[in-house]
């Protein structure tokens, strides 16, 4: 099975349908919802429109003064050596000041460009951490990150042209439409305007018309970055079944629609520019015609012909960059409408208005008839009641997807249940702040996942402001401070990409030093020693046994004789607790723990045997 187009292989991101979903109330929408970025830098963007303002003027005085140096130039009798000097120094400078006040306002708007860029790509991170579990477990890393990136280029593209182009433009425009009215005769205006008109229509007729493409094209590109971000975050398992051709072909095939989407996008854009070209040629040549019937006729000078063309090519210059922001304009908001949709995702978990801190002075846990479901029609968990006394440890046991861990989830309130309560030293956690209730809490997880960091920093990432003595003390305890010294750069080690470069028992040791460095009053241990040999698990239960006194413990399990010594043990099968009680009790009971505890005690014996030979 190596191609992709053999279509046994297809995954959802593939089948997924290329949306495009947009429209100018979005848009408008949208816009509105910058306005604030501008706000922040009130008094920058009115200088900087003030330096716009400025430059402008000057760009419309150049052919007026151009026109006053041809008239002198042009006065029969002058002396070619008796040049308007004034006149050519007021347009150098005039040159110079559009040069100056140009630059003067992009280096006074830059911090607003990049302050804004900063506080999208800041808000939306924050929005990320804000969403809950669920919508992390559904998304594709890879587009979220090509979203946020294009999302903060866009953001800073909008305020540009939000300050720079719109309204500046139309006020170029008016001054010279004044300068034509005033000084010509009205059919100069008329073509003019008419030109104009048609020039802005066709502009926006053709730019909304080809924008699909656009969308496509960023669907397609986000799309074929989150494929190889998975197929990357995936390598081991695309070695173990030999399925590189498959990733291969599947990116592929996305880039070929992509190239399909970005040609199209750029054909349509030659089509565009040609015929923005056409009608200004069009528009000139007009204007052109009668400045020349007034020059012949007498009714104007060379010069007026000079300042009529020149006013005409320089009004449809910055009509050419009208058209080019707004195409501009429209890309971006369709990028920050993908990034919008996201700041727009509700969490599913929120901390109601009355929220108050959780404060835990006996760390007593309380499941109360807890029901929950991940979705709808497929209970997970049901009449769960149980409860953890402070400095007591609980044991769940039971076969795989009986909801041992889905308990730990409820705890952290990754998810809201459905029915009954979970109580933390009687307080209801669904009552308390997500932030303190989480503050109160230590897990080792099922699979431990580290940061790209040292192995200090990845210690220490459970409480910053421990001092090293202490983070030594919990790896000494969670039995990986030997192992760690062993290591050429020590604690200075970085760990690879999702702590890749430690062995299953090492990173669950790293999770349990990071777990004791917490000090939490309550502490989970999701099958904490799973990965670990009956020797290390030996030492570490003996270190977790010293955590244990002092905090209240829920203890998920495979190995039964992690357990024996819980105050109790509940059994779980299909979303019920079926026993509950000592291990000695259960034993007698006969049921389904006893039957788990004779199968690992097989297991066990052939386990010893097996390790006494190695070592
Ligand atoms: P194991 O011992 O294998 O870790 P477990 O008893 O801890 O299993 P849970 O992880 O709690 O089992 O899962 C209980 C059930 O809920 C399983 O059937 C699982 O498929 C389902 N489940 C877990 N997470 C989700 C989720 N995010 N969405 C939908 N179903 C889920």
């Amino acid at each position: 099975m190596a191609s992709g187009e053999s279509g046994h292989l297809k995954s959802a991101s593939h089948a997924a349908r290329i949306e495009t979903p947009h429209s100018n109330r979005a848009d408008l929408y949208n816009l509105r919802r910058m306005l604030p970025y501008l706000w922040t830098y009130r008094g920058r963007v009115l200088i900087a429109l003030s330096c716009l303002i400025v430059a402008k003027v000057a760009t419309v005085g150049v052919p007026l003064v151009l026109k006053r140096i041809v008239d002198a130039l042009d006065t029969p009798g002058q002396q070619a050596l008796a040049l308007p000097l004034a006149l050519l120094l007021a347009y150098g400078g005039l040159r110079m000041t559009t040069s100056l006040f140009n630059e003067l306002r992009d280096s006074l708007f830059a911090r607003v460009r990049f302050g804004a860029m900063h506080g999208l790509s800041h808000q939306v991170l924050e929005h990320l951490h804000v969403l809950s579990l669920s919508y992390h477990l559904e998304r594709r890393t890879g587009q979220i990150t090509r979203d946020l990136e294009r999302g903060a280029r866009s953001v800073a593209n909008i305020v540009n042209n939000m300050v720079f182009s719109i309204l500046p433009t139309i006020a170029e425009f008016a001054l010279v439409a004044v300068i034509l009215l005033s000084q010509y005769a009205a059919q100069f205006t008329l073509v003019t305007f008419a030109a104009v008109f048609v020039y802005i229509i066709f502009t926006f007729s053709v730019t909304n018309w080809r924008m699909h493409h656009r969308h496509e094209m960023n669907a397609l590109d986000s799309q074929a970055n989150s494929q190889a971000i998975d197929s990357l975050l995936n390598y081991e398992t695309v070695k173990y079944f030999n399925n590189e051709q498959h990733e291969i072909e599947r990116y592929h095939e996305t880039l070929k629609q992509w190239e399909d989407a970005a040609v199209n996008s750029a054909t349509t854009m030659s089509m565009l520019n040609f015929g923005q070209g056409a009608i200004v040629a069009c528009g000139v040549t007009a204007i052109m015609i009668l400045a020349a019937q007034g020059v012949s006729s007498g009714e104007m000078s060379l010069g007026d012909l000079v300042l009529v063309n020149a006013m005409m090519l320089q009004l449809f210059m910055p009509l050419n960059t009208l058209g080019i922001m707004y195409r501009q304009l429209r890309y971006s908001l369709a990028d920050m409408d993908l990034v919008y949709q996201l700041l727009d995702t509700p969490p599913q978990i929120q901390d109601s208005p009355a929220a108050q801190e959780l404060r835990v002075v006996r760390p007593h846990v309380r499941f109360t008839d807890v029901e929950f479901c991940y979705e709808a029609n497929r209970p997970t968990l049901k009449d769960i009641s149980f409860e953890i006394q402070p400095g007591q440890k609980v044991a769940v046991v039971g076969p795989s997807g009986a909801g041992k861990s889905t308990l730990a989830r409820l705890l952290f309130r990754f998810y809201d249940i459905n029915n009954g309560a979970i109580l933390i030293d009687g307080q209801d956690i669904s009552a308390c702040t997500q932030d303190s209730l989480r503050r109160c809490i230590g897990i080792v997880p099922q699979d431990t996942v580290l940061f790209n960091d040292t192995i200090l920093y990845n210690i220490l990432y459970a409480r910053p402001e421990a001092s090293r003595a202490e983070v030594e003390h919990a790896a000494r305890l969670a039995d990986i401070h030997d192992f760690i010294c062993s290591l050429p750069a020590g604690y200075d080690s970085v760990v690879g990409e999702r702590g890749l470069k430690l062995s299953g028992g090492e990173k669950q040791r790293m999770a349990i030093a990071r777990v004791i460095l917490k000090q939490a009053s309550i502490v989970v241990f999701d099958e904490a020693t799973s990965s670990l040999d009956s020797r290390s698990e030996g030492a570490i239960l003996q270190a977790l046994g010293k955590l244990a006194k002092s905090t209240t413990t829920l203890v998920i399990a495979h190995r039964l004789s992690t357990i024996v010594d819980a105050d109790s043990i509940l059994v779980m099968e299909h979303g019920r607790i079926v026993e509950r009680g000592r291990h000695a009790e259960l034993l007698i009971k006969k049921g389904l723990y006893s039957h788990l505890w004779a199968l690992q005690q097989e297991e066990r014996t052939i386990e010893k045997i097996t390790e006494s030979r190695q070592y």
